[in-house]
């Protein structure tokens, strides 16, 4: 008997382009799943709009910039199904069916949703941002995903999602179930904090290094990076504890890490030259990725045909399980 692939569900929100907190703390897993896994990626345009619905120009560039991203560092094309979000009515039906019963406080109470709230300056918000979990939930059911790799910061989504399935099976399904409870696969890797010494790398916060960025831009921004501010002199000793580019050596130089933070106990090393290993580490990374990006930026038409072909076998899938849906809800003739 053929053993069906688990159905992995994992995206991005096309709000500009990737950079190395979602390598670390997303893509990289995703390389490394999609053998085992059936996997979707979801280009979440419609969820991009709940915080940039005034910038549809930055959205419909980003789905472009965030597909060959992910095609840039390892994702192939053969195994993986690209979606675009906006494409699958079956997402729209289920966000809509789901909003009935699932109530307007836990989704006020979600702490995710809180957070990013405040981070966006929100005191009203709007409809389609307080209701993003359930059409997350949505996004995860059409294709009755089995399983979701997330962030901690999405760890109280999947909670919503859980409840929502559970709860559509107990009201429709009969003692079937109709959906499947998706599990929640939490990535190791934590947060990857900025070189500016801010706890997370972030596009809004200014302070992100693209899988793009060329070797010179590496260099600059690696250069700029935050070391501890009491190592004045060479002959100063310093302290790895409170350098950003120490925590970086120990996420992308992890065999010369214990070396580096010797040296510079013992200021056998200077910041510049510290600088620049990690500067070569992190371009050394980046050079297959940016040969494989630079590829596909000139084989446009190939991205825009993988993102075509994927959400048009997403669309087969979406509309069959609509149908099961609709009928356990009784919304027939
Ligand atoms: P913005 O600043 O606009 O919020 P962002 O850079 O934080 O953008 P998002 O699109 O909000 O990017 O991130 C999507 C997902 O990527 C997050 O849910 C999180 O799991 C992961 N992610 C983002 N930044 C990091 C990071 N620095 N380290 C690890 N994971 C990250
Ligand atoms: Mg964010």
């Amino acid at each position: 008997m053929k053993l069906e692939k688990k159905r992995i569900l994992t995206g991005d929100r096309p709000t500009g382009k990737l950079h190395l907190g979602h390598f670390v703390g997303s893509l990289q897993n995703r390389v490394l799943l999609q053998d085992e896994y059936e996997t979707f990626i979801l280009i979440a345009d419609i969820q991009a709009l709940t915080t940039h619905f005034q910038n549809p120009k930055l959205i419909n560039d980003s789905i472009y910039q965030v597909t060959m991203d992910n095609l840039a560092v390892g994702l192939d094309p053969d195994k993986v199904t690209f979606v675009q979000q906006s494409q699958i009515p079956s997402i729209a039906e289920l966000t809509i069916f789901y909003s009935m019963f699932v109530s307007v406080n836990s989704l006020r109470h979600n702490p995710t949703i809180k957070t990013e709230a405040k981070q966006y300056g929100y005191d009203d918000l709007t409809y389609g941002f307080l209701g993003y979990p359930v059409s997350q939930t949505a996004d995860i059911t059409f294709c009755n995903a089995d399983l979701v790799p997330v962030g901690d910061d999405q760890l109280p989504h999947m909670e919503q999602a859980r409840k929502i399935t559970r709860r559509f099976n107990e009201l429709y399904g009969n003692g079937e179930t109709i959906i499947k409870v998706p599990e929640t696969l939490l990535s190791k890797n934590s947060r990857l904090a900025g070189l500016d010494g801010n706890s997370k790398m972030g596009k809004s916060l200014g302070n992100a290094i693209y899988l793009s960025d060329d070797s010179k831009t590496i260099d600059k921004k690696v250069k700029a990076a935050l070391t501890d501010k009491n190592r004045i002199a060479l002959t100063d000793k310093g302290n790895p504890n409170i350098c950003m580019v120490s925590q970086y050596h120990k996420v992308f130089n992890e065999e010369e890490y214990e070396n580096t933070c010797e040296m510079c106990r013992s200021a056998n090393i200077g910041c510049v030259a510290c600088k620049k290993l990690l500067a070569k580490k992190l371009n050394n990374t980046l050079e297959p990725i940016r040969e494989r990006r630079n590829y596909y930026e000139n084989n446009l038409n190939l991205v825009k045909e993988i993102i075509i072909e994927g959400t048009k076998k997403a669309n087969l899938i979406g509309n069959k399980q609509v149908e099961a849906i609709k009928e356990a809800m009784k919304i027939i003739l």
